[in-house]
């Protein structure tokens, strides 16, 4: 924080209360009962998101079947339950957070997870959905956790590949797809850039929808109304990553010398105006010159990922748009990675010799890997797209940007809006 301060969060619920204490005795009594409601929420809409969403105009019993048990669940939840699912399907995160807290670093920390991925700010309308979106993620049953994978992120696709190979999959990598063959309107297999063709009776693309259907395929070969449902697929990659070498452990003013904070996240959301500022930037076609950035020292909890005494620094940077106003990715990743490892002198102090090292490293610059169009939830996390079917049957799932509204009829709030207690006084400049 510009103060020198800190807030820290960690997995045991106790402590964090604790932390949260230091900044607001309300705050942390108000924790307690904000993570309790949001275990309802996700219990709720987790299993939605591998539905395919019925449709309400339809007298089709299956999607009568659908509604009926979303329905039936609705119901089954309380009414301040109900009450707060309304307001994340439709709130944005800052303000969701507003009702609940009065810490501005608390709430700048929290409503980070309503952007991550996210081409939008935390005061855009549909970002309370995105914070519960993150709030699903579990491990083990436990919902918010995160995690390393031991040899790093790609280790996974190594043990995928190796599981394949096991069960006799050939893996052809530098063999770039051009076109996907067709034969009386089905898939019948591959041609390579090479020219090769690989014929098959099934084609599974895990490239995006765009390059899917609109590249590899010919207009002709798909119906119409679905290629335009397809051209109008919302992706807008907002997110960047940016890779340092570190010859040390960074330093932190406020938490001097290693410890266990630097095995967790650390994330810079120093305030919420900081936070709508990076999003300014970006909606405008730069990268943010203040980003939100949340780092991952991954090398303090498996050591194999760097040189003996040496350390990785993974930084997850926000907001680098897909799309620059001015320029290209090429030449302003270098800025890009030098914002990143700098973005205050105040509140990210770290050891010069480790940060200088790293801005100076070619791996710190040329590792500065930014998201693709592709956008993290390969596709845009928005309550409207994710929960709501498109509006012409046959696009099946693919969201639309046909504006449908959401008609929602409060017919009574529940009595416990403010957690039973006043709401507190609010800083100027909020609302
Ligand atoms: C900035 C950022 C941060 C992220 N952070 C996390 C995180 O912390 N944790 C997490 O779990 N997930 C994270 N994700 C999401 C994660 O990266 C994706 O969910 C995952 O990579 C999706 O895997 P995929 O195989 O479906 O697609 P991709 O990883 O996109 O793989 C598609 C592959 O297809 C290849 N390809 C493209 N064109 C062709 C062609 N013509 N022929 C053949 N191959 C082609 C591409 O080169 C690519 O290798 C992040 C994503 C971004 C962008």
């Amino acid at each position: 924080m510009p103060s020198g301060d800190y807030l820290w969060r960690v997995n045991d619920h106790a402590k964090s209360i604790r932390d949260i204490r230091r900044h607001s005795r309300l705050d942390a009594e108000a924790y307690d009962e904000f993570s309790k409601m949001m275990t309802p929420m996700c219990r709720f809409v987790k299993p939605m998101l591998s539905m395919v969403p019925p449709d309400p105009t339809t007298l089709n019993p299956k999607d009568l079947k659908q509604l009926h048990f979303l329905l039936q669940r609705f119901r089954e939840l309380s009414s301040d339950e109900r009450y707060t699912l309304v307001q994340l399907m439709t709130m944005s995160s800052a303000d969701f957070l507003d009702q609940w807290f009065e810490t501005d670093v608390l709430k700048a920390t929290m409503s980070a997870s309503g952007i991550i991925g996210t081409f939008l700010g935390i005061r855009s309308p549909g970002t309370a959905y995105v914070l519960l979106h993150h709030y699903m993620g579990e491990i083990d049953g436990a919902f918010r956790s995160w995690g390393f994978s031991r040899g790093g992120t790609g280790a996974i696709s190594n043990a995928i590949a190796g599981a394949a190979r096991e069960a006799g999959v050939e893996i052809r990598t530098k063999a770039p797809v051009g076109k996907i063959l067709t034969k009386n309107g089905r898939a019948c297999g591959v041609a390579l850039q090479s020219g090769e063709e690989l014929s098959a009776n099934v084609v599974s693309s895990s490239v995006d929808p765009h390059l899917t259907f609109e590249k590899f395929l010919e207009p002709s070969e798909l119906p119409a109304d679905f290629l335009e449902g397809v051209r109008r697929y919302k992706f807008r990659g907002s997110s960047g990553k940016v890779n340092l070498a570190l010859d040390a452990l960074p330093n932190f003013k406020s938490l001097p010398g290693p410890g266990a904070h630097l095995r967790g996240a650390i994330s810079i959301s120093p305030s919420m105006e900081y936070m709508e500022r990076a999003y300014d930037d970006a909606k405008y076609g730069r990268y943010s010159r203040r980003p939100y950035i949340d780092m991952v020292i991954p090398s303090v909890t498996d050591p194999s990922v760097a040189p003996p005494g040496k350390h990785v620094l993974s930084c997850f940077v926000q907001y680098a748009p897909y799309k620059l106003a001015e320029g290209t990715w090429d030449d302003q990743k270098k800025l890009l990675a030098t914002t990143s490892s700098t973005p205050s002198p105040s509140m990210h102090p770290t050891s010069k010799t480790s940060l200088s090292a790293a801005r100076s490293s070619p791996r710190s610059t040329s590792s500065a890997n930014l998201a693709s169009r592709r956008a993290i939830f390969s596709g845009r996390a928005f309550p409207r797209t994710t929960l709501l079917p498109s509006s012409r049957r046959r696009l099946g799932l693919l969201p639309h940007t046909h504006p449908q509204p959401i008609y929602v009829r409060l017919c009574h709030a529940p009595r416990r809006r403010h957690h039973g207690r006043q709401r507190p006084h609010r800083q100027p400049g909020h609302p």
